[in-house]
């Protein structure tokens, strides 16, 4: 089946009980046994299973191309999950411009509890080569990364990490496999923040591990996850695999928006430097065109000047809504040194916008005017 045909039927099915076309939402946490003692319809208890989170894993799976999924409580616990499989004294490598949570996770939680990470340019394949050690266990990739835009050749890295016995993990939340399917490039595991354009509408946190097999890596990433107890509610499952049928959509809107702003803001003269890997000039385009269907709606803008200007803008604009994060209907605008705070190594002029699904021409008119 066609993507888009999979991000509508996969992990659906006509409640055989009542006929429901739309999912119902199943709260029991517990769930009965039969006289033997089974559990005839595979549920036990909430923590470690229930038909709407089943559902979006079997959806998350055939979305990827991967053969199994976990569906998390947030993208930063689903991470988490990945870590934990580890061991103390092994090391990972990871971008430098990594989402600055999954740094912070690295260095403030850990690094403490002994796993060793190298931050480097994930772009440069040379660089990755040269800081392979005998105990790297998984390399991380973000791409396109926030909130520069950078591009990694997924496929080139994750050639370097096997050849080291390595797993290689990639954060998709950006691209969403509506635009880039990493483990059909080599990766071993696909990371999500569904809270992103999975669930769509801003209104739903959560996150996903998806892996190219059921084998003893994610089965160890599934054990936290019941174990540890990261997982997310029935309704919030619902709310994610409702925004997932309407994804591939929802993506090439955002994507066609964003390439119209990202033109436009190139040619102004208020404007330094646009990161939007759509555009010829920027650094990643080649190889974001090899492993990207389409460029996603993110895009980030220097403003000639300084943080006063940057903020300036930013306090002018009337039609996006300054807020973190994004994928919803609505567009964002940030300024994101002084959300990631001190230590930041994000320029100060820097605005990161959530192109939303809003006529590109009322997002172009609304900059337009912050910027006279
Ligand atoms: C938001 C985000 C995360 C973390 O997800 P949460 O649901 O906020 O925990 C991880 N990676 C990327 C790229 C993100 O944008």
């Amino acid at each position: 089946m066609e993507f888009e045909t999979l991000a509508v039927h996969a992990g659906h099915q006509v409640d055989p009980a009542t006929g429901d076309v739309t999912p119902p939402i199943h709260l029991s946490t517990t769930f009965e046994r039969s006289e033997d003692g089974t559990y005839p319809r595979g549920y036990i208890y909430s923590r470690s299973g229930n038909p709407n989170r089943s559902s979006l894993e079997q959806c998350l799976a055939a979305l990827e191309d991967g053969r199994a999924a976990a569906a998390f409580s947030s993208g930063s616990a689903a991470s988490m999950a990945v870590f934990q499989v580890l061991s103390p004294g092994d090391h990972v490598l990871a971008p430098s411009d990594v989402y600055h949570g999954t740094a912070r996770m690295l260095k403030e939680i850990f690094a403490p509890w002994g796993l060793e990470t190298t931050f480097l340019d994930m772009t440069d394949p040379a660089e990755v080569e040269g800081a392979i050690r005998p105990n790297t266990r998984l390399v991380w990739v973000e791409t396109p990364s926030n909130p520069l835009l950078k591009i990694t050749d997924i496929s080139a890295v994750s050639a370097i990490a096997h050849s080291a016995g390595a797993v290689c993990v990639c954060d998709n939340t950006w691209a969403t496999p509506a635009l880039q399917r990493p483990i059909q490039q080599g990766a071993d595991l696909v990371v999500h923040a569904t809270t992103k354009y999975l669930g769509g509408h801003s209104d739903v946190t959560g996150g996903a591990v998806v892996a190219r097999a059921n084998d003893e890596f994610f089965q160890r990433v599934a054990q936290v996850q019941q174990t540890g107890g990261a997982v997310p509610s029935p309704f919030d499952c619902w709310l994610v695999l409702r925004g997932i049928r309407t994804l591939p959509w929802r993506m090439r809107a955002h994507s066609e928006n964003a390439a119209k702003v990202a033109a436009f803001l190139s040619s102004h003269p208020s404007v330094e430097v646009v990161h939007y890997p759509g555009l010829e000039d920027h650094t990643g385009h080649q190889i974001a065109s090899k492993q990207m269907s389409l460029f996603g709606g993110m895009v980030s803008f220097q403003v000639k000047g300084s943080r006063g200007d940057a903020m300036a803008v930013a306090a002018k604009v009337k039609l996006f809504t300054r807020a973190t994060s994004l994928g919803g209907t609505e567009s964002l605008i940030e300024h994101r040194a002084s959300i990631e705070g001190p230590g930041s190594q994000t320029p100060d002029n820097l605005l990161r916008m959530s192109i939303g699904l809003e006529n590109a021409e009322d997002l172009i008119q609304d900059l337009a005017q912050a910027l006279e």
